[in-house]
């Protein structure tokens, strides 16, 4: 049979008919190179587009009258079959066969974690049958069943995760992810004008940066794609330009000894509530029990500080109310301060070098961005800001490691 590829169009990609007409021209191209071809779809547009994720969740009024967490599976999962059967419908105006698949008709069965299930295993016969008469499958993404055949939906921006799952089990050439940048930047483009493109990436450099905000690719999807060793293309849907490759080695594409990054991208996350619990005395035991009663009442922490005499840390903004009120019952008077925002330096390259992190506060103290907290790890240094200093933070670290200019240039 001939190669597969996987081409994944992202919301806006696919949220006009004029745009639609840009994701028809990559999927002739790639029939023209004699390609197969799986195109994973996310749901029609953003807010206020009345089929996109966000508008659904509006009818129930989610999150003010969210009940039912297997019943707003069913909802969302409707965005990405509209999207599925629109664009194989225009293909087929276009005389080319094609057949829209929802998630679970596509093979892909998960846990029955609402909302967030985890795709357990993908039996993609369906497909195979489909490409005897069709030359395009168009699979409805972010979707699949329990084995009980309940709907579930895989977290948000899990069409990736689709593209990346479908294209491990038909062992695809290649995985595109198209979207409305020019590929994976040094920082959110919409945050630092002067981001870059990069050319070339591993598996790991993105998916820590992707894990750490970096929305352009759901890290999930990286990792798949690295276990199944499947190249990855992130492209802009507009343009022809390659965009970003992602790969296991960078030498061995390029052919020469080019040492790993010092840093990679800078990402950000916001919405986070950092919370300090201090007691007077010594207490024995307050940090087990500040997080074990977090774990029961699934909260996730992040920037875990432990002192003798208390802990700090933070949790997603949506989730300080109910933090607050537990650590209340458990007679602790916690210290908030909400609307915090991470940002992180990623790069493999940091590793050993000293300096990195000296650099990072400095820049971040002569613009006049006061840090709350760090840490960081042998790939990733972390400062917690106020949200109100993002776009200066970003901005100030992306110019003291001078992401603007090229590697190549600097040497
Ligand atoms: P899609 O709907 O195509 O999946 P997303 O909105 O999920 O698109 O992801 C694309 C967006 O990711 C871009 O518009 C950009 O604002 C954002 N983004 C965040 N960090 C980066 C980065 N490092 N490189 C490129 N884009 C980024
Ligand atoms: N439509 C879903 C979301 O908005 C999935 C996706 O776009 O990847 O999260
Ligand atoms: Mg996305």
């Amino acid at each position: 049979m001939q190669q597969i590829l996987v081409q994944k169009f992202g919301g806006t990609s696919v949220q006009s008919e004029e745009n639609r007409n840009y994701v028809m021209q990559h999927i002739k191209n790639a029939l023209m190179n004699d390609h197969k071809v799986i195109v994973v779809v996310s749901a029609l547009g953003r807010k206020p587009d009345p089929y996109a994720t966000d508008s659904l969740l509006d009818l129930v009024d989610f999150p003010k009258n969210y009940n039912s967490s297997r019943e707003l599976d069913i909802l969302m999962s409707c965005g990405e079959k509209i999207a599925s059967v629109v664009l194989s419908n225009e293909l087929k105006k276009n005389h080319i066969r094609a057949s829209a698949l929802t998630g679970a008709q596509a093979g892909f069965i998960t846990s029955d974690d609402f909302n967030e299930a985890k795709i357990k295993e993908v039996k993609p016969n369906r497909v195979f049958e489909a490409f005897k008469e069709h030359d395009v499958v168009v699979v409805a993404g972010f979707q699949g069943q329990t084995s009980d055949g309940d709907i579930t939906t895989i977290g948000r921006g899990g069409s990736d995760t689709t593209a990346a799952a479908i294209g491990a089990a038909v062992n695809a050439e290649r995985i595109e992810i198209f979207t409305d940048v020019n590929g994976i930047m040094t920082a959110d483009p919409n945050m630092v004008r002067a981001a870059r493109p990069l050319d070339i990436v591993t598996y790991t450099e993105i998916s820590n940066l992707a894990y750490q905000g970096a929305k352009v690719i759901h890290p999930r999807a990286v990792e798949i794609a690295m276990q199944a060793k499947i190249p990855m293309r992130v492209r802009s849907t507009y343009i022809e330009d390659e965009g970003t490759l992602i790969t296991a080695s960078r030498i061995q594409e390029l052919g020469t000894d080019i040492p790993d990054r010092l840093i990679t991208g800078i990402a950000h996350m916001t919405s986070i509530t950092q919370i300090s619990v201090q007691t007077k005395d010594e207490t024995d035991g307050l940090q087990s029990e500040v997080f074990k009663a977090m774990a029961e009442s699934g909260i996730s922490v992040d920037f875990i500080n432990i002192s003798p005499t208390g802990v700090l840390y933070t949790v997603p903004d949506s989730q300080t109310d109910k933090a607050v009120r537990i650590l209340k019952t458990m007679g602790f008077y916690p210290e908030i301060t909400r609307n915090c925002a991470k940002v992180s330096a990623v790069g493999a390259g940091m590793t050993g070098v000293p300096g990195v992190a000296s650099k990072i506060v400095q820049s971040l103290t002569d613009a006049g961005v006061q840090i709350l907290q760090s840490a960081d790890s042998h790939t990733t240094i972390w400062v917690l800001i106020h949200e109100d200093d993002v776009k200066v933070a970003v901005n100030a670290l992306h110019d003291v490691f001078a992401l603007n200019i090229a590697e190549e240039k600097l040497v």
